[in-house]
């Protein structure tokens, strides 16, 4: 039996909920259950104002709208990220300023930070890799003594804290992604969080294709009107309808994904390079190989033991189209090149771990 990297999880309540969207019969954005996630994700974290978005995606674009960001700008983005990431700010046309990782974590070093800032820099984006904290007052110092935003692509960090305070709760704004392949999924799916209230205003238009909309809906208005550049990013009412009730099991959720980090922490532990300490979210487990080439050995023979592991993020600055290769930042490369990752799903069986991390160790012990 073949073992699948990530298969998205169903809490079983979905379909009632969607069969609920066609009772009521609003399908498009706004309805009942967008209102229950945004509602939900402001209550539990404490963020000021929630947007529910198409995908994290949307909403790192809605960020690169919402803090203005205009040609010759620049944007600290790191390095060892996601295309989306880097794309929301390009689109704006930013010049992208990549940052290198931590030596020992995938994670945007706050020191490469320091070092790139100059006068244009208006934001730094910053991820917290399988939900692991970036050094959050660190970073938001540098930022304030140098005026500038600072947006957590929070996408694979939902329920993770730092220093007892939620991630996304630190930065202006926050993203989140309910991508299938994240803890809590409706598919395609993000939200956009913002903690700076005086860029509320104009996200509600920014969300509702740069009109008023939000207002007419609620009643506040008679008819609605451009206001500012926009588009159209909030998510039909079924796709919310779904996520809500992953919502609601986010706690045995998040709890049962600690299990399988605990197992392969307890037992990989010490073939790791890298030593995996801290748990975050329970995100995904991951293993730094000594060089690339043992890297693809390792994912080579455990495809033959039919168990399928990923490698993660092209280190951005080495890409085809931008003129930034002549970019430094090793750390973030030797994390593209020798960081893999062990299937990490709640449909894992304890069987199914055992014969992971028993193939696991017998490749690294042969070697
Ligand atoms: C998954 C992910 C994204 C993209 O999320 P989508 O919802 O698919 O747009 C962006 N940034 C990071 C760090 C991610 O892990």
């Amino acid at each position: 039996m073949s073992i699948k990297f990530n298969k998205p999880y169903i809490v079983g309540n979905e379909l009632n909920n969607i069969s609920k969207v066609i009772e009521n019969g609003h399908f498009r954005g706004n309805g009942e259950f967008t209102k229950l996630c945004q509602d939900f994700f402001e209550e539990k974290y404490g963020f000021k104002k929630c947007f529910l978005t198409n995908s994290c995606t949307d909403a790192l674009e809605m960020s690169g709208l919402l803090i203005d960001v205009n040609p010759g700008d620049e944007v600290i983005v790191p390095s060892y990220g996601y295309y989306s990431t880097a794309n929301a700010f390009l689109l704006r046309g930013a010049k992208i300023i990549f940052a290198e990782s931590l030596p020992n974590h995938p994670n945007i070093s706050v020191q490469s930070i320091e070092e790139l800032i100059t006068p244009r820099t208006k934001a730094i984006i910053v991820i917290h890799y399988s939900g692991i904290a970036c050094e959050m007052e660190k970073i938001m110092d540098v930022a304030n003594k140098n005026n500038i935003w600072v947006i957590e692509d929070a996408a694979q960090a939902i329920e993770a804290k730092h220093n007892n305070k939620y991630l996304g709760t630190f930065g202006h704004l926050s993203t989140f992604s309910f991508h299938e392949t994240k803890n809590i999924h409706s598919g395609e799916g993000g939200m956009l969080c913002i903690n700076d209230s005086s860029l509320i205003e104009n996200a509600k238009f920014v969300w509702e294709k740069g009109t008023n909309k939000l207002a007419f809906e609620n009643g506040e208005i008679e008819k609605y009107s451009w206001k500012s550049v926009g588009s159209s990013y909030s998510p039909n009412d079924y796709t919310a309808a779904f996520l809500h009730s992953q919502f609601l099991s986010i706690d045995s959720i998040t709890n049962k994904r600690k299990v399988i980090w605990n197992f392969y922490s307890d037992h990989l532990n010490q073939i790791n390079r890298e030593k995996s300490i801290i748990i975050g979210n329970a995100h995904s487990f991951y293993i730094i190989c000594e060089n690339e080439d043992e890297r693809n050995e390792f994912q080579q023979e455990m495809k033959r033991k039919n168990i399928e592991v990923s490698i993660h993020y092209q280190s951005l600055h080495k890409n085809d189209f931008l003129d930034t290769n002549t970019s430094k930042c090793p750390n973030a490369e030797l994390f593209s090149n020798q960081l893999i990752r062990l299937p990490f799903h709640l449909f894992l069986s304890s069987e199914d771990l055992t014969r992971i991390t028993e193939e696991v160790k017998l490749f690294f012990k042969k070697k």
